[in-house]
């Protein structure tokens, strides 16, 4: 799948930028976006996956508070993982792929969060947008991340005709966008848009920063 005319690097630029511009003006506020140090993102990502952001946050502090580090995860117990992020959803999955992953953090990697892609998507529960969030996030690597909200929003505004976070096409996309830095805002304010103005149903189009670029939009009126 492609979008019908490939955009100019011209709006593609706008595109970002208004995206960042926004988001520093209305950018939602979570833990995770003010400690962005490489444990406290390899959690806050394996937490968010698959809920909501307003879920997590109610067993984010809790769970820092009980395992502060990659070393007192590793050595708790399962049924005390499960316990800490019960309310997610998944809580069995989640415990077992947060037990996993931290173990062999501290085995093979000297209780250090990788810094390498191949090296973390080979972790229990992190997938190639979890694994780019992290070295994007924490270790601060200009690298792009495609989920299933920014896969939505980019299809919006560029009739794109897959909203696939699955589809290679738009992660090329977006990699286009996000040149030359990645500025992790964009990433941000992509998600925040998503979930506060380019709404699934009712998308709120009047107050939307990409409204004189958005193809969806201009069909629309
Ligand atoms: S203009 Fe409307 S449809 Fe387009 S990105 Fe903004 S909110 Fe979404």
């Amino acid at each position: 799948m492609s979008v019908k005319e490939t955009p100019s690097k011209r709006t593609l630029n706008r595109f970002r930028n208004a995206v960042i511009s926004w988001f520093d003006d209305n950018g939602r506020d979570y833990p995770w976006r003010e400690d962005t140090t490489p444990y406290r993102i390899l959690i806050a990502e394996m937490l968010l996956r698959r809920t909501t952001a307003t879920a997590v946050l109610r067993v984010y502090s809790p769970f820092l508070a009980t395992f502060s580090s990659i070393e007192e995860l590793a050595r708790a117990d399962q049924a005390e993982i499960q316990r800490t992020v019960k309310g997610l959803g998944l809580q069995r999955v989640r415990a077992n792929h947060l037990s996993r992953t931290s173990k062999t953090i501290q085995n093979d990697h000297g209780g250090e969060v990788p810094n390498d892609l191949d090296v973390l998507l080979k972790l229990p529960g992190l997938g190639r947008y979890s694994a780019a969030a992290i070295l994007n996030f924490a270790f601060g690597q200009s690298v792009s991340m495609v989920d299933g909200n920014i896969a939505h929003l980019v299809s919006r505004v560029l009739d794109f005709e897959s909203a696939s976070p699955d589809d290679e096409s738009i992660w090329k996309l977006v990699d286009n966008i996000g040149q030359p830095d990645h500025d992790r805002r964009l990433y941000w304010g992509m998600i925040d848009l998503v979930a506060l103005v380019c709404l699934r149903s009712n998308p709120r189009c009047q107050l939307c920063p990409l409204n004189n670029l958005c193809e969806y939009y201009r069909k629309a009126t």
